[in-house]
Parts: structure tokens; sequence; C-alpha cells
């Protein structure tokens, strides 16, 4: 399989430390709020990943994190907790919220067949993991503490920004209009692996350490957390592309420099689901969750369906006339799912399910390529073979493309006896109706037996008179 690495700017080869297994990370939420559409976007996309890799075989062993302490609005450290914000906006305990918005956001997966990874672990479980790495970087030399916090030195790494190469003058981002610099740091792009002397004297949660009562940073949360479950060497880290700089920098520059060895083989960045006025944001604007879209009418597999059908690796633009567009595109091909019938003792056609099947692969080998995973599902309904091979296939694909093309044609097929009990009783009133069109037609009442056959032209019912008698056909 080939997969593009941030890394390396370049679609590589995949290829696991260990043959036949793949350790995966994800970033997982910062639970302060529900999650956008736009960060459903990122794991969606990773979810199409982790399928992809176990339907060609490997055992994936999956880990996400709960953002649940040290997030700060600032991504460089500066402003209040995120968690903080929320908890003050609520009423409410900081566990609180983070419960709530924990739940909130895995009922959202659930929707969108989002598959919970095979580890999930709140930050504030893991403490204990963050001070021991923490004390590591200290003894290593890769840490110093000033003001009471404990920093990352970033000048003492041959190579700090492992991404791109930025220009350092350029990139403040110690630094933003309105907020002011920490006078603590050494080097700007240094970060703060444990907060003692937070500007928010109210933090809410805080823990002993050897450097006083305080609290994690949230780089440093990845790193323990993959670290944790496993172990020092990772095949695949995942996270949208606003991740990479600073917090997949910061977690590369500590992992690496604790480890003191290479960390993580390959970098997955999912590109952004923006609006038509730009980022997409929990504050500004309509606050677009997955809720808001049900109560639209929309089915969250519309929406799959819909970042299906572009890249990971180009940005998305939101609007509802392109969910539309998507929402009536997912329709037909159910409704084309539906119609497929399997004969009696019909057999799936093993050659041509390979054959199909390939042009899927091919797809999902080459970097993920969902649309045209879903151009090989289109493939499949045109192809030239029985339904029992296209029904095969589509279930086969779906266990990647987690659409539930099989239940939702199901359920269009169960509705038709409903169907045909109206249709039935358009017939029974149809037929009545005839009678009695003949019988004005015997007693010379031509005026009722014209207002019968124009009633019914009305609702689209055509009478054809023949020396058999009167029949009748559905327009449209
Ligand atoms: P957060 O809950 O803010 O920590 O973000 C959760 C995930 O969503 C992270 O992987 C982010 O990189 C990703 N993300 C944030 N905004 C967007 C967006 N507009 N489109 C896609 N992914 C996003
Ligand atoms: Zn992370």
């Amino acid at each position: 399989m080939q997969l593009y690495n941030s890394l390396t700017h370049t679609k590589e080869e995949f290829i696991p430390n260990e043959p036949g297994k793949v350790k995966m990370y994800t970033c997982g939420p910062t639970v302060y709020h529900f999650a956008h559409i736009g960060n459903l976007r990122t794991y969606i996309m990773e979810d199409v990943l982790e399928k992809y890799l176990r339907y060609i075989g490997y055992d994936v062993k999956r880990v996400m994190n709960i953002t649940d302490v040290g997030h700060l609005t600032s991504d460089a450290d500066e402003g209040e907790d995120k968690m903080l914000k929320g908890a003050k906006r609520e009423h409410k305990t900081v566990m609180e919220i983070a419960q709530f918005y924990t739940d909130a956001f895995f009922a959202d997966c659930e929707k969108l067949g989002i598959k919970t990874p095979d580890v999930v672990e709140p930050a504030t479980n893991c403490i204990d993991e963050f001070i021991k790495v923490v004390e590591g970087l200290l003894e290593k030399g890769f840490a110093y503490i000033a003001g009471g916090n404990v920093y990352f030195d970033t000048s003492k790494l041959k190579q700090y920004y492992v991404f791109n190469n930025f220009d350092e003058d350029d990139l403040e981002v110690g630094v933003r209009e309105g907020v002011e610099a920490d006078e603590n740091k050494k080097n700007k792009n240094d970060f703060v692996l444990w907060f003692t002397k937070s500007k928010f004297e109210d933090q809410a949660l805080k823990w002993d350490s050897p450097w006083g009562v305080g609290y994690p940073g949230w780089h440093i949360e990845c790193s323990c957390i993959s670290m944790k479950h496993l172990g020092e060497d990772l095949d695949i880290h995942c996270g949208g592309i606003d991740n990479a700089f600073p917090h997949h920098t910061n977690e590369i520059a500590q992992s690496e420099a604790y480890l003191g060895h290479k960390w993580c083989n390959y970098w997955f960045h999912v590109l952004h689901l923006n609006t038509n006025s730009g980022k997409m944001s929990k504050s500004k604007g309509e606050f677009l969750t997955v809720s808001l879209l049900e109560s639209k009418g929309y089915d969250p597999k519309a929406y799959r369906f819909f970042c299906l059908g572009s890249h990971y690796r180009k940005s998305l633009v939101f609007t509802y006339e392109n969910l539309d567009n998507a929402a009536q595109a997912f329709d037909k091909l159910i409704a084309r799912i539906a119609a497929l019938k399997v004969d009696e003792g019909e057999k799936v056609d093993e050659a041509k399910f390979e054959e199909l099947k390939k042009l899927f692969t091919d797809a999902l080998d080459n970097d993920v390529n969902t649309s045209l995973a879903i151009t090989a599902l289109y493939d499949v309904l045109k192809a030239d073979t029985n339904a029992a091979t296209k029904l095969a296939l589509i279930e086969d694909f779906d266990k990647v493309l987690t659409l539930d093309l099989i239940s939702h044609a199901e359920k269009i097929r169960n509705a038709e006896p409903a169907n045909s009990a109206a249709d039935g009783e358009l017939a029974a009133e149809v037929e009545k109706l005839i009678a009695e069109r003949a019988a004005a037609k015997k007693a010379k009442n031509f005026a009722e037996a014209d207002r019968i056959r124009n009633y019914l032209a009305e609702k689209g019912v055509t009478l054809v008179d023949s020396r058999e008698g009167t029949s009748w056909k559905l327009e449209g």
C-alpha cells in the first residue's frame, strides 16, 4: 500500500516495523464542546485508513487520547485551558464537561460509522507517565525549569521543524496577537511540559509533581499515551493538518529526545473541512454538528459519503448545496442497490468478484483514494455480472466504507409492502369507479361517465376502453 508521509513529503510503500502488525495513534478530541463536522471529517478519514489496513490483513492496534486537561486556547501554551473555559460556560465542573462531551463525541462517531479505537485513554489517567517522561527529559538536558514551569528546550535538537522548512522569523507561534509572550522561554518555540505557574490561578485540575502542584502540557499527553500502549516505536500517527505544527512537531521533539531514537515512521494528516467563509469554528457562524445536520433531515451516513467523495489530502468546502448533492447521489446509490434482485440458486461469480474487488483495492492502495473507491462501487453496479456477485462485493467494500449500504437498501425494500398497500387501495378505488362509469354509460348518463374519467385523469389514471372492457394505467 502506498501512503503519503507528511514527514518525507512523498508517497511511500507502507512497511510497518513488525510484519503484519500496525501500531497506530490518533490525536483524540479536546472534550470541552461538541465536535464539529470538520473535526469529524478527520476521524472519518482515519477510520477508513484503519479499516482498510485491517481489510488487507493487518493486525491493527489503534490508540486515541481524550484531551481533558492541558489544551490551552492557543496551541502555543497561551490562553486559558479549553476545558476550564467549557466548564465556566456551562457552570459545570471540568470532569462533568469532559464526561458529557466524551459521550457526545462517541455518539457522533457511532452515527458516522467511526469505529472506537482499541484503546481510548483520557489524559487525566496518565499523570504518572507524564511526570516520568518530563523527569527523563530534564535528566537528559532537553528540558529546563523557569518561573516554576518545565519547558522543552528546542535549541538542543538537531532539527526542530520536521514537517516543513518554516522560516523561523515568520513563525512566531509563541506570540499571537493579543497574547503576551512567555518571558520564561529561552527560545520562542520552547513549549511547556508541565505547568505550575499558569496565568490562570483557577485551573481546576492540578496534581502533585516534583516541580510543584500543576498540570501537564498538551503535547506531552500524546507522546506518553502512545508510548504507554504502543511502546517505543509507532507505525502511523494521525491527526488533522493543524496538528502538524506545533503539536506533532513537539510530540516528535520530546518523544525522540526521551527515547534517543526515531519514534514514528508515517504521519497521516487530514486536510481541513472549511466553510465558504474559511476556517470552521465552534464559536463563529453556525456551529455545524452531526445533530444539526440530523435536525435538518440529513442522514449522518450521507455526510460520511460526502467526505469519502474527496481525497483526505485536499481541503473540502462544506456548503449545504454540496451536501445536498452528495445526499441525493447517496439516495440514488441506495435505490440502485435495493433494485438488485438475486434469482433463486444464483451464485457469486468468484472470478468477477476478484476482478471488481481489485478496482477497489487499487484505489485504496493508492494513498487511501476514497473517491476512486466509490467509483469502484459504481463500477460494480454497472458490471456485467449477476446480482449475487454485485451484492457480495458491495457488502465486502462496506467493511471499509461503512455506509450501511446493504441495510439502507433493505429498508427501502421493506418499505415496498407499504407502497403496495397504497397501490392496492388505489387499484380498488379505480376498479370501483370503472364499474360505476360502466353503469352510468349503460344508463346513458354520459355526463357522469365523463366526470369519472376526468376525476381519474386528475389522479394520473388513464382509462383505456376496448371491446374486452375498460383497463387503466397510471401515468408517470
Ligand atoms: P480538537 O478537538 O480541537 O483537538 O480537534 C480534533 C481533531 O480535529 C484534530 O485532529 C484536529 O486536527 C481536527 N480538526 C480541527 N479542525 C478541523 C477541520 N476544520 N477540518 C478537519 N479536521 C479538523
Ligand atoms: Zn495529539
